[in-house]
């Protein structure tokens, strides 16, 4: 059986490609420090037996005891009120942690997968981003700390590639959603849904002109499936080309989710990217992947995961304290 150790496996993507390995007959090694995963996410895994949790930061040492085939680097604050709440830890799991893990996979003799970023183009000034765009990032803004370390991280695995001979693959991971985002995280469509469910208008940032475009996760996961299973260790871009303005998806929600809310227009945060758009002609030539779920079947899937929730989980739209996350 195949082992594959899985960071940031209690996260949203972490959770569901837990679910995908477990599926293909893995045995599948989850670990998580809970800053922004929830164990939630993974508690039906527990009772299996190719399945085991780590409780780890994976900005300090990471040991795993045995052999270990894949590794797949999803521990990351991923939501920009995220990045403002713990900016440092941020920084380390994407610098400090990759470290680690390559660390790891070189020793193990294992592949890696990093779980790269849109981000990494900042506010794009190529439209739709191929991969070959380095991008418009600000440094130091806001976004600065997920930005550079995304960025930080896609040069250190490629050193250890060049360099070790390590086996890498970077997935440049475009806005995915599904079941099990978090309802506080800040993000469009958690912030759109949670606020149709409780009967609040929906906050569009700036005009709503910017844009989005926005994949499934049940895609998400089988392009970074078949980029592990591929030979390819170039970065590629995973996402769905579908792109649509803040404003447009807005009114999108309010049909689906039957309510009546209005729309109310909030400031802009600073560097919030204008637009935003996959190029995926090399996903479909190398890993011979496109996205598959329209967003219309897409978010009533997640809108149904949405309203499954407690009024409980729906009332608690304060962010958690994260004040003394920076410390370690
Ligand atoms: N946004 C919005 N209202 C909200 C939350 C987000 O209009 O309540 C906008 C945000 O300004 C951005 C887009 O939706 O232009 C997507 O934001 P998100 O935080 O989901 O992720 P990003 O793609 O910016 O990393």
């Amino acid at each position: 059986m195949k082992k594959v150790l899985i960071t940031g496996a209690a996260g949203f993507l972490g959770s569901h490609l837990c679910d995908r390995f477990i599926k293909e007959g893995f045995h599948v090694i989850a670990m998580d420090n809970l800053i922004t995963g929830d164990l939630k996410n993974i508690e039906h895994l527990f009772k299996l037996e190719n399945f085991e949790y780590y409780h780890h930061d994976v900005t300090k040492f990471v040991h795993v005891p045995g052999d270990l085939d894949y590794i797949l680097h999803f521990a990351s604050p991923a939501s920009p009120i995220d990045y403002l709440k713990i900016p440092i830890q941020t920084l380390k799991v994407g610098a400090l942690g990759t470290h680690n893990l390559l660390g790891l996979a070189k020793e193990k003799n294992a592949r890696i997968l990093i779980a790269s970023t849109s981000e990494i183009y900042g506010d794009p000034l190529v439209h739709p981003q191929t991969e070959e765009y380095y991008g418009n990032v600000n440094t130091i803004g806001p976004r600065g700390v997920y930005d550079e370390a995304k960025r930080f991280q896609e040069s250190i695995t490629m050193a250890y590639h060049r360099f070790h001979g390590v086996e890498t693959r970077i997935v440049r991971i475009f806005n995915t959603y599904g079941p099990r985002m978090r309802l506080n995280d800040g993000r469009v469509i958690p912030a759109f849904m949670g606020q149709a469910l409780r009967g609040e208008d929906l906050t569009v940032f700036g005009d709503g002109s910017q844009t989005r475009s926005f994949c499934y996760v049940d895609d998400e996961v089988e392009g970074i499936y078949r980029l592990l299973l591929s030979d390819y260790s170039n970065p590629v871009n995973i996402g769905n080309p579908h792109e649509i303005t803040i404003k447009d998806f807005a009114e999108e929600i309010i049909k689906l989710t039957g309510t009546d809310q209005k729309v109310i227009y909030k400031d802009l945060p600073q560097d919030d990217p204008m637009q935003r758009q996959p190029d995926i002609s090399k996903a479909k030539r190398i890993l011979d992947w496109e996205p598959k779920v329209g967003r219309a079947e897409g978010m009533k899937k997640t809108f149904d995961y949405f309203k499954s929730l407690s009024k409980e989980d729906l009332e608690k739209t304060e962010h958690r304290d994260f004040k003394d996350r920076n410390r370690n």
